[in-house]
């Protein structure tokens, strides 16, 4: 149940397929669930720390800790392929799988999700939130966000 908890920014992804979910273990002292944050600009990551909190208690499973694991630190490689499709249906260019890249903002290159043309321009690193960078598709000149990898 903790694992249907969704990103608040983008409600089709929930935090297994964006692989922030490390371990759920069912502790003496209750249930611990273990999250890795995306990155510190992530203002979800709070609101999700809730949402688990309020999905345990739903369930009525409490009590429940939520515990913050930082090492090692959350790539967007721990994205699950339904995670990623999840992401391309709702409008938002995944990011791409490979390597963690090696500069904090590096953005995906941008595939458009509506026509699948590569031939994209960033226009700005910010969209609609950090955790996203704003691409324009040269060849339906339609704007959308990109998943930013790191
Ligand atoms: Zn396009």
């Amino acid at each position: 149940m903790a694992a249907a908890v969704v990103d608040p920014e983008i409600p089709v992804l929930t935090i297994a397929d964006l692989g922030v979910l490390r371990d759920v273990v069912d502790g003496p002292a209750g249930i611990v669930v273990r999250i890795t944050p995306t990155y510190s600009g992530c203002p979800a990551m709070q609101m999700i720390h809730d949402e688990i909190l309020a999905a345990v208690d739903r369930a009525g499973l409490g009590p429940v800790t939520v515990e913050t694991v930082l090492a090692p630190a959350w790539t967007t490689d721990w994205m699950t392929e339904r995670g990623r499709r999840a992401l391309a249906d709702f409008g938002i260019a995944p990011p791409l799988p490979g390597p963690a890249p090696v500069t904090f903002f590096r953005t995906a290159p941008g595939i458009c999700p509506r026509c699948g043309s590569t031939d994209t321009t960033e226009i700005a690193p910010f969209g609609s939130t950090a955790c996203k960078a704003l691409w324009r598709c040269e060849a339906c000149r339609e704007p959308f966000d990109v998943f930013k990898t790191h």
